[in-house]
């Protein structure tokens, strides 16, 4: 174990706390004292920049101020809410688990770190910033900003995602958290690795702790953090049938182990390679075979594409458009619904779907004047 004397630890909470002071973030959930709004804003920042999730830490803290009101929400009214924010399993998560302290805790948030580590989608990051933030526990927290800052700091090069990486910058975190204010010594390292030692132009020209930095000192600022994983990436098409039947259309809801989960979506054929024919899609679509008969589509047009970048993946969705004579519910399979269009924004869908349908130079409903 790597041990920080006492000198450097003075002087590293000594520069980061004068930092802080002229670079204070002014971000909506700062000094929020209440447990289940910390533990909101934790939630939708997983993964989401500050910018993207603030106003989602708004909308969600007017929609459900308390545990209880977004415990007793419809699931689809907190999905549409998240919608956009991507990762939806984390608002699926949040629903369970708020309905989880209602059920198990009487609405009172958990007290003790291992009672909030248990929580669904709560993992020790998100355990320390809440322990810290709302009860001041002496929980010190490592994220991305944090592990570069000190990677960097201390010229380590392990993995910062590998299980030795993580266990050391841990400790390092841990010996350098201030025990007196441990949540406002998180708050500022966590900003500081955010908006000073960014990953690719940290400021180090004015950077108080230049002096003692050993990245600064040995020219390592490009080459530290090192990272373990390379991300495989994969490129998925999708194939979307956009179904227009007088001022009806069909989706369907996400199931199974995917990206997306519970959210709607149209009709999609999927393929592994560019270039399907709509032929080929309309083969595929074997769902649809009842409604695709060439007596009963009246046209077929390609309306536009769009590109979403995941992180693991890329998709490419086309949207098809189909003029439809007749629409027989009971010819449906079960997880296809019909509905009217202009209901359509009642269900939370994938951004790229949003983009299709707030295009209205593209969808064909839109032409017609039904929307
Ligand atoms: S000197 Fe540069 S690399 Fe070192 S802590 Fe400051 S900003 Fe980060």
């Amino acid at each position: 174990m790597m041990t920080i004397d006492s000198t450097t630890k003075a002087f590293f909470r000594d520069q980061l706390y004068a930092w802080a002071e002229a670079n204070l973030r002014p971000l909506p959930w700062k000094n929020e004292p209440d447990p289940y709004l910390i533990w909101l804003s934790e939630i939708i920042l997983q993964q989401t920049r500050v910018e993207q999730g603030a106003p989602y830490y708004e909308k969600f803290k007017s929609r459900f101020p308390t545990v209880h009101d977004l415990a007793r929400a419809p699931e689809d009214e907190v999905l549409k809410l998240w919608q956009g924010l991507g990762y939806y399993s984390r608002a699926r998560n949040l629903h369970q688990t708020a309905q989880y302290i209602v059920r198990e805790h009487g609405g009172n948030f958990p007290v003790t770190y291992e009672q909030i580590r248990a929580l669904k989608g709560v993992g020790s990051y998100t355990a320390a910033a809440i322990a810290s933030f709302a009860f001041q526990m002496p929980y010190a927290v490592l994220d991305g900003n944090v592990s570069r800052v000190l990677s960097r700091f201390f010229g380590i090069a392990t993995p910062i995602d590998s299980q030795s990486g993580k266990q050391l910058f841990q400790e390092l975190a841990t010996q350098l958290l201030d025990q007196r204010s441990p949540g406002k010594f998180n708050q500022r390292i966590m900003d500081f690795g955010a908006t000073h030692c960014m990953p690719k132009q940290p400021r180090c020209g004015n950077c108080p702790m230049q002096s003692q930095c050993v990245a600064f000192a040995t020219q390592q600022t490009q080459n530290l953090p090192v990272k373990h994983k390379k991300l495989k990436k994969t490129t998925r098409h999708f194939h979307y049938l956009i179904l227009q039947c007088q001022e009806e259309t069909i989706i369907r809801k996400r199931t199974g182990e995917d990206i997306w989960r519970h959210l709607f979506e149209f009709p999609l054929v999927e393929f592994s390679a560019a270039g399907a024919t709509f032929q080929e899609i309309q083969t595929k679509a074997s769902s649809l075979q009842a409604i695709l008969q060439p007596d009963n589509l009246v046209r077929a047009q390609l309306a536009g594409s769009a590109k979403q970048q995941l992180t693991h993946q890329t998709i490419l969705a086309s949207f098809w458009e189909l003029e439809i004579r007749q629409i027989e519910p009971e010819l449906l399979p079960a997880d296809l619904i019909c509905i009217n269009w202009k209901n359509l924004d009642k269900f939370a869908f994938p951004r790229i779907i949003d983009w299709y349908l707030k295009d209205n130079s593209l969808n064909l409903f839109s032409q017609l004047q039904v929307n």
